[in-house]
């Protein structure tokens, strides 16, 4: 090993936008701030974003030499690749779900995929929609340092978001680890498309965070009860209509979940 230990090395994933870097052999600084006159850099130019070929300005030391002087922005960017994956895990633990166990259950929509919708951190936990073939859940992991391994599945807990209360159910497993989960929708057979489902899970978690949907009753309870007052119409009128027409399911639409399902009518 050289004495360059500690470079960078070309490692773009390592640092963000804003690192300012230093060279190992004369410690001259990059700032992005400032670019680089020699080499008619611009003042605003990330370090990541410097041709390959530039190199220290002062003794031309290559690219790779530089290391990291300071990185006000690396916290958030561990942050962001920390919450990136934990979603994936989850996507892939639930995909396997998919494959193993519930391909050939025939509750499934196959029009549909194990998705990790709007996912960000919500008091430092990994909160958004897991939605997939056979169901759409607001999913609340741990957070970062956090042990959720002694959850109880099948344990009870309300939590309050600014639109009110909702009941999610404790569960763990294998890769996920322990989770929090509220069921939105079940079974999926309503969704026309992974783009409509997409919409309706985002369209939820905007509802969520809105305080003048806010009801005092709880509101997955809430969600199911307009979807289930849909179906209920949807197979009323199929009743009447021919068979053809029974084809033609009102999907739930993003108008549908924040004006029936989460608008606090009774509120
Ligand atoms: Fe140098």
């Amino acid at each position: 090993m050289s004495g360059f230990e500690g470079s960078y090395l070309g490692a773009n994933d390592k640092i963000s936008p804003r690192a300012i870097m230093e060279c190992k052999i004369c410690w001259t600084p990059y700032d992005p701030a400032e670019g680089d006159d020699t080499r008619q850099v611009l003042p605003g130019t990330p370090f990541i974003a410097l041709p390959d070929d530039w190199s220290c300005p002062n003794c031309d030391a290559p690219k790779e030499q530089f290391l990291v002087s300071e990185d006000p922005g690396s916290d958030a960017m561990q942050q962001a690749a920390w919450l990136a994956a934990r979603t994936e895990a989850l996507v892939t633990d639930f995909t396997e779900v998919w494959h193993a166990k519930m391909r050939d259950v025939p509750i499934v929509n196959k029009l549909l995929h194990v998705q990790a919708v709007g996912f960000d951190l919500y008091q430092g936990r990994p909160l958004g929609v897991l939605l997939s073939p056979w169901f759409m859940n607001l999913i609340l992991l741990p957070a970062e340092g956090e042990d959720w391994s002694d959850l109880q599945p099948g344990a009870k807990e309300y939590i309050t978001f600014a639109s009110g209360q909702y009941e999610f159910i404790h569960n763990k497993r294998d890769m996920t680890g322990g989770y929090k989960a509220c069921s939105l929708f079940s079974p999926m057979n309503d969704f026309r498309s992974q783009a409509q489902a997409v919409e309706v899970a985002r369209a939820v978690l905007v509802a969520l965070f809105q305080e003048e949907h806010r009801a005092e009753t709880d509101r997955s309870a809430e969600i199911r009860a307009a979807r289930e007052a849909e179906l209920e119409a949807v197979t009323e009128a199929e009743a009447e209509e021919d068979a053809e027409a029974a084809l033609i399911i009102e999907a739930p639409t993003r108008r549908q979940v924040l004006t029936a399902g989460l608008s606090g009518e009774q509120g």
